[in-house]
């Protein structure tokens, strides 16, 4: 029987609901962002706003699909890591609809969800993932039915970083779009804290850098510019030696933070460098979204993975590493 997933998002600012066929093929993508007026998200704010939107935007899913609830084969949802509150408002309409329409429910891994939907779009098979978003931070690549974390940040995400230093500069959130608007007109580069231990990255010390410099009157562009230089150098250092392990022939850029063209160019050139072809996920699928935990649900479903929904509590801290990926045959 062909499948109809429509997956279901949530693990943080946004709720997501999309709609895929076993072809592949993104039937409808919907969702919906928290942007407060000002300061931070709020994990239980998130939450609320995923319980009051959720139930339209899954309708509208539906409608753009051009399908009805009875035409869903499959329902998968964004089973961690996130925000605890987030993951269990999402996973109740997940259960909810698994229950009422009978079919049949996955949990599925957010990280995961990223890289898989930019293979879906890329064709890739086998890439070195530089997963970045608001929450992640991680350089990732497949390795023994796993998909290894090879780096990652030690402390905040790099999405996190520019929405934080965003807010210090009175940018609502999130801030990363405004900072890459601003780091075009900026050609200065003021010394920040690079950092990168071993395979990791920190992000830290250069927020607090460079929230130090913005009270020392230097020009927003050349700060945009000089945070994203350093930032996404750390980055490439990592990517690069990941790939030169590895020998992967694929680069992906991936995560909401993967719609900085900037840093698009600069993974470019380290993939042309070692002769692997480079793939920026387009933005529509490069955020928090329901296409993706569609696409993964349809991926393990078919591999005969099932969750009940007695089983299907949520894993706020569920690391990309620590699921068996049983439907890839690499090794
Ligand atoms: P996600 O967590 O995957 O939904 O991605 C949201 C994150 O992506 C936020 O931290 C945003 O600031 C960041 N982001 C979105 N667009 C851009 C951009 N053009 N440049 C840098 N960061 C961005
Ligand atoms: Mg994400």
């Amino acid at each position: 029987m062909p499948l109809t997933c429509l997956g279901i998002e949530g693990t943080a600012h946004s709720f997501g609901a999309g709609v895929v066929s076993d072809q592949g093929k993104v039937l409808s993508n919907v969702w919906d962002m928290l942007s407060p007026q000002e300061g931070g998200i709020h994990p239980r704010e998130a939450s609320r706003h995923h319980s009051d939107k959720g139930p339209d935007i899954i309708a509208k899913a539906l409608t753009e699909a051009g399908i009805g609830p009875h035409d869903i084969t499959l329902i998968a949802f964004s089973r961690g890591p996130g925000l605890g509150p987030c993951l269990r408002a999402t996973a109740t309409m997940a259960r909810s609809l698994a229950l009422k329409l009978e079919v049949p429910l996955v949990g599925v891994n957010h990280c995961v969800a990223h890289i898989e939907i930019g293979c879906l779009e890329s064709g890739f098979k086998d890439p070195v993932t530089v997963y970045v978003s608001g929450g992640n931070t991680q350089v990732i690549a497949f390795a023994g039915n796993r998909f290894r974390t090879f780096g990652e940040t030690l402390d905040i995400a790099i999405g996190n970083m520019l929405d934080v230093f965003g807010r210090t500069m009175g940018m609502r959130f999130p801030a990363g779009p405004a900072i890459e608007q601003e780091a075009m007109k900026g050609h200065r580069y003021y010394s920040l804290p690079y950092s990168v231990k071993g395979m990791d990255v920190s992000y830290s010390g250069m927020l607090t850098a460079a929230r130090r410099l913005q009270t020392e009157h230097i020009p927003l562009p050349d700060l945009c510019f000089s945070i994203q230089e350093t930032a996404f150098g750390m980055l490439a250092e990592v990517a690069e030696r990941a790939i030169a392990h590895t020998k992967k022939g694929e680069v992906l850029l991936t995560g909401g933070v993967a719609r900085n063209r900037r840093l698009g160019e600069i993974l470019a050139g380290v993939a042309a460098r070692h002769n692997a072809r480079f793939h920026t996920v387009t933005p529509p699928l490069a955020g928090d979204q329901g296409a993706m935990i569609a696409w993964t649900g349809i991926l393990q479903y078919t591999a005969g993975d099932r969750l009940s929904v007695a089983e299907s509590y949520v894993l706020p801290k569920w690391r990309t590493d620590e699921q068996d990926i049983t439907w890839r045959n690499l090794s």
